[in-house]
């Protein structure tokens, strides 16, 4: 569906929220805090979108001079009555599309907005670990809105100047070394509720799979109830893949 930015304001230094409005966003079906959305940012003025189920396919049929850049990006929130979605922007500068646009972004410009479902399933687990970076924030505060066991918070993000309110307690960690290694220097110190718990992690990719290793394999965590998805990758190296994410994020 078509959108247009009807409101633009800054959460944090580095966090923009975005709100879009469309006739779409009145029947559009939100399964949940990590709802993904594709979004296709418009290269020219003429924003053409895919209208099939085989959206990739028909992308990539696409002129690449119309061609629009996809990002994937999760609703923070959603007004049906007022047909409004918001969207959380982590800014990393100009280097990435999406991050540039949003950066920039004004009431009237248009984007366009695929729904592809929502992962975050809690089911009866005891007690929940939620974990992720900047760009994991927008998912995991509508979690912690809407959680109704016990929940354990791991925000790893640049500095002080990346936090912000949330619906429940977090603890905020400044990133040094390798994405994740705070992340797990801090789960190695936390008690454990006994009980079954649910882990959703995401974040960087390095970030995603660390804490995932060391749960699985330290801490006894049945890969079952762990969600994990690298929602973004830092190194030059995996460049390819990154492409590739677009598509098909990886997570678990
Ligand atoms: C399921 C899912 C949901 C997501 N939801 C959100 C969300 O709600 N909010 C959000 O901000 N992000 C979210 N992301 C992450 C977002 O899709 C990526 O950060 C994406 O790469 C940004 O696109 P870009 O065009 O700005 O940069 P790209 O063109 O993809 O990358 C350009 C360069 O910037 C680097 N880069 C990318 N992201 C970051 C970052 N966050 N910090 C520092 N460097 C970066 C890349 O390594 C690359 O070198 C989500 C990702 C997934 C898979």
């Amino acid at each position: 569906m078509f959108a247009s930015v009807v409101g633009v304001r800054r959460l944090t230094a580095r966090m923009v929220r975005i709100t879009l409005a469309g006739d779409g966003v009145g029947d559009f079906h939100y399964a949940g805090p990590d709802h993904l959305v594709r979004l296709f940012l418009p290269v020219s003025d003429d924003l053409q979108l895919p209208t099939g189920s085989d959206w990739w396919t028909e992308l990539q049929a696409m002129p690449e001079e119309r061609r629009p850049v996809v990002r994937n990006y999760t609703v923070r929130r959603i007004d049906h009555v007022r047909r409004r979605l918001d969207i959380d922007f982590a800014l990393h500068g100009d280097s990435g599309p999406a991050s540039a646009w949003a950066g920039t972004a004004e009431p009237g410009d248009r984007i366009g907005i695929l729904s592809d479902g929502a992962r975050y399933q809690a089911g009866d687990a005891d007690w929940q670990l939620l974990i992720g970076d900047e760009t994991a924030l927008p998912a995991i505060a509508s979690m912690l809105e809407g959680a109704r066991t016990p929940v354990h918070t791991l925000l790893e993000v640049k500095d002080e100047q990346d936090v912000l309110d949330l619906a429940g307690e977090a603890t905020w960690l400044y990133r040094s070394g390798s994405p994740g290694s705070r992340t797990v220097e801090a789960l190695r110190a936390l008690p454990f509720p006994p009980g079954t718990p649910y882990v959703w992690v995401a974040g960087e990719s390095t970030l995603a799979t660390s804490v995932r290793r060391y749960l699985v394999n330290e801490r006894g965590v049945d890969k079952q109830q762990i969600y994990f998805c690298g929602y973004w990758r830092g190194t030059p190296s995996t460049a390819g893949a990154a492409a590739e994410s677009e598509r098909e994020p990886a997570h678990a």
